[in-house]
């Protein structure tokens, strides 16, 4: 039993990595086991210290993890490039402010003193995603090791290279043995994991039904989770916009990552005054995109990460269309071998269409026409996510206003959606629970411990 990896730009398979026996799983959870009292008992200000030193040995690198993540998942190679400068500077920030927002809290009572202690809670199991393949992990790892959690990692079965080069990086840096594996297991493998008893929380990046199983057993096992899930973020534009603007951010949020991102803009909802105008303007930025070799710098399109990916897409698409859609450009597989799709816009899309009520991970944009701004948000929230999502008015009080209205878990009023490790992430509905980032994703995985004295 192995991992087999396909680079997507070529369909080759690149390496087979061997999946772990049960041996090989208990040896590395017990290792775990005995580093997490240790961990705990590190001083904040060394777990700090290391994790600077786990932003060094990002950086030094990142040239050679870039091209792991483009072999594994087709990434474009700048972009990979880019997810290791932000994974240093996420383990940088929460180095920095991880003491200020973990600090105890003073609250008044009946007592001489009582107060709140964040305190760890043990070792998280991280499920992720091949899409950012290091961003993902590191957005979970930094905040929970800096909390003097422990961890491991099943990654997805597509990128083993990332998973390895992930607890390089930590052990490289210094944290003792044990703080943080990469577990080789199949999803298969998961339930039991999560079963464990030295395993005291969950946290999964990844698809619904993913989710909802992995959930399913946490529950009957009462353990934490947090679920950071699909998405078909609305991407609102209104009479008042600047549509130069919106458009240039629609091409780059739908189809940044191959279109492959929790967060993308996925539904165009554009209101009747000017949805022909924009687009023609979205169309002609859309094919102004050079698909092509990852590895190449002038390409602004890469493969999907999987062919079986592109295929399921362009079932959507086929369906989407027959149903009534319109074509406006692409919808179609790439030319070359290799997992590639031609950069899309579907147009008139409608409730009955997959392209209304799923989600679409590949570069395929949507649009939907609105009466008005109050048909705009009620079509945005016309869907079982609840993820990120945008508006685009000249108008901040108007945008403000509307935001507060769309069901998300952030919304953002004339600029791209982004995760951001100032700003609190996550979902509500189908796209999950519980937040990432900010203080308040580092205070997921703590126990938010009373103290009270006489
Ligand atoms: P996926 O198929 O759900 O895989 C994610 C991870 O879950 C992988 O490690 C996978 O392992 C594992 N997994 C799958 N089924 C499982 C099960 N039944 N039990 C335990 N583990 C299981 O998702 P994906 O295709 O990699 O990623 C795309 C999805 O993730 C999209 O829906 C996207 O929107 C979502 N996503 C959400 C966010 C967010 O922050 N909200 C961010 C990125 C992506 P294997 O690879 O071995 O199957």
């Amino acid at each position: 039993m192995s991992f087999k990896v396909i680079n997507p730009a070529t369909n080759e398979t690149i390496r087979d990595v061997a999946i772990w026996d049960e041996k090989q799983l208990e040896a590395a959870l017990a290792e775990v086991a005995s580093a997490t009292p240790l961990w705990q008992a590190t001083p904040m200000e060394e777990r700090c210290a290391l994790m600077r030193t786990a932003a060094k040995v990002l950086r030094d690198n990142s040239e050679k993890f870039a091209q792991i993540i483009t072999e594994e998942m087709g990434k474009l190679i700048r972009d990979a490039r880019a997810e290791i400068e932000k994974c240093a500077s996420g383990c940088e920030y929460y180095a920095e402010n991880g003491p200020d927002f973990l600090k105890d809290e003073i609250l008044e009572s009946d007592a001489g003193k009582s107060f709140v202690a964040y305190l760890p809670l043990g070792t998280v199991l991280a499920v992720m995603p091949w899409n950012f393949p290091f961003w993902q992990v590191f957005r979970f790892a930094a905040p929970a090791l800096v909390a003097g959690n422990t961890g491991v990692l099943k990654h997805a079965s597509n990128v083993p290279g990332c998973a390895e080069a992930i607890e390089f990086v930590f052990k490289e840096a210094g944290f003792p043995q044990g703080v943080f594996r990469s577990l080789m297991i199949s999803a298969s493998q998961v339930k039991k994991v999560i079963e464990d008893p030295r395993i005291n929380a969950v946290t999964l990046t990844g698809s619904e039904p993913a989710g909802r199983s992995v959930a399913a057993t946490a529950g009957q096992n009462i353990k934490k989770t947090v679920l950071e899930l699909g998405g078909s973020d609305a991407f609102i534009v209104l009479e008042d916009a600047d549509l130069d603007e919106a458009v240039r951010i629609a091409v780059a949020s739908r189809f940044l990552n191959t279109g492959q991102s929790c967060i993308a803009a996925k539904r165009f909802i554009v209101v009747d005054a000017i949805v022909d105008d924009f687009v023609s303007r979205f169309k002609a930025g859309v094919e102004a995109l050079k698909i092509g070799d990852p590895l190449e710098e002038s390409t602004s399109l890469a493969p999907m990460a999987r062919s079986d990916l592109r295929d399921e897409l362009h079932l959507q698409v086929v369906d989407s269309i027959a149903a009534g859609a319109v074509v406006v450009t692409g919808c179609a597989p790439g030319e070359a071998e290799g997992a590639y799709y031609k950069p899309s816009i579907l147009d008139r899309v409608e409730p009955g269409m997959r392209a209304y009520h799923e989600e679409f991970f590949g570069p395929v944009a949507i649009v939907i026409h609105a009466r008005d701004e109050d048909d705009a948000i009620r079509i945005a929230n016309d869907s079982p996510f609840g993820l990120g999502g945008s508006i685009w008015t000249g108008d901040s009080a108007r945008g403000e206003r509307l935001a507060r209205r769309m069901q998300s878990g952030s919304t953002f009023v004339n600029g791209l959606v982004k995760s951001d490790p100032r700003l609190p992430f996550g979902g509500i509905k189908n796209s999950g629970f519980g937040r990432e980032l900010s203080h308040h994703g580092i205070k997921e995985f703590v126990n938010t411990k009373t103290i009270w004295i006489k």
